[in-house]
């Protein structure tokens, strides 16, 4: 008798054991094809920025406006059309943000802003959200296309990131574009910094990053996100930094997890604004981890810290992002923020202003 009610038992046992963890991995199952499929927005996604700011309509002519929308549109077709024939995020993303810093009109590449010392210092960086590896250069002068030396300091150098001189002598090596600096002067940029400085001198300021005329400028910062058919997120940043910086600033677009931020398991982030804040407040990186340790949807972790850490800590710009299941994202605090996004069946939206 003894041992048949042992004998009962250690079947019960064995048996609510097994049906336990079949009914866990149903669960499991059903999660990930729920997650996989019925989730999945787009198949692959692009979206990019060129810069936030007060961007008012009154501000812009309508030849000026439709300069940048064709501009915007030439550039995530490139890597739309990337994406679409199955290239990687990462090409696309990179690809993207040489069209815009190839264009005068962004502050990138060429018609970057200009240091008070009259000079450009270009930062930029990329990242790879299946490897989390990222390359980053700061503060170079002479690189033509500063997105393709963050490239190869991510596929190519055992570093992440790079500054100065030194990161010029490694874009040689590279092979890669280097340019005089009058490549990238344009008239506008240096009105822009001989009217800060003359407001400065007026205001008796002793940076011109407390100026409230730099904080309601343009940023002008380019950035692109992608999404592409193997489910790999990439993001990318190119910028020129703020009119008048000086000492060397660097701001948060080299900086990985600040201006940028990739990542498989939740989504890919490129910023634009006020870098210090964004610094301080390591926007892109954040709005990852919102979303992996505290399970919030790409919109409302970007909400988050776009319309509530960023400005209590008194700074603005904006952000676009693509989640894994190709979810776009663009918000900002600020006027404007030059914009576009292209989904899987080539649909394409292009913004400037706030709706
Ligand atoms: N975030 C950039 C910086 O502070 C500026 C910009 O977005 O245009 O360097």
């Amino acid at each position: 008798m003894k041992n048949l009610l042992l004998a009962t038992s250690l079947f019960l046992l064995i048996f609510s054991c097994k049906n336990n963890s079949k009914s866990n991995y149903d669960v499991d199952i059903d999660f990930d094809i729920a997650t996989n499929t019925s989730k999945r927005a787009n198949e692959f996604a692009i979206v990019i920025h060129g810069g936030a700011g007060t961007i008012l309509k009154k501000n812009l002519s309508d030849e000026k406006e439709n300069e940048y929308k064709a501009k915007l549109e030439e550039a995530i077709k490139v890597g739309y059309n990337i994406l679409k024939q199955g290239g990687t995020s990462l090409d696309a993303v990179e690809k993207t943000i040489n069209i815009l810093e190839d264009s005068p009109l962004f502050n990138a590449g060429k018609g970057a802003v200009f240091t008070n010392a009259e000079t450009i210092e270009l930062d930029a960086s990329i990242m790879d959200g299946k490897t989390l590896n990222a390359g980053a250069s700061a503060g170079t002068k002479k690189v033509k296309n500063p997105i393709n030396l963050a490239r190869k300091i991510m596929d190519v150098s055992p570093h992440v990131m790079m500054a100065g001189e030194g990161a010029e002598t490694y874009a040689k090596e590279q092979g890669l574009e280097l340019v005089d600096q009058d490549y990238f002067k344009t008239e506008n940029r240096l009105n822009t910094l001989n009217r800060v400085k003359a407001n400065e001198i007026s205001k008796t300021k002793t940076t011109a990053f407390y100026d409230t005329d730099i904080k309601d400028s343009k940023f002008g910062t380019v950035g692109c996100v992608a999404l592409d058919k193997s489910g790999n997120l990439a993001a990318g940043t190119s910028t020129g930094g703020m009119t008048n910086k000086r000492f060397g600033r660097v701001g948060d677009v080299p900086i990985i997890g600040a201006g940028t931020y990739a990542n498989n398991a939740t989504c890919a982030v490129s910023g634009t604004g006020w870098g210090e804040f964004f610094i301080r407040a390591t926007v892109a990186h954040d709005i990852s981890a919102l979303m992996e340790y505290k399970g919030l949807t790409l919109q409302e972790a970007a909400h988050e810290v776009i319309q509530k850490k960023v400005p209590n800590l008194g700074g603005n710009g904006g952000v676009i992002a693509v989640d894994k299941n190709g979810n776009m994202v663009m918000d900002f605090n600020t006027a404007g923020m030059y914009r576009a996004t292209m989904n899987d069946k080539g649909e394409l939206y292009i913004g400037i202003y706030k709706q």
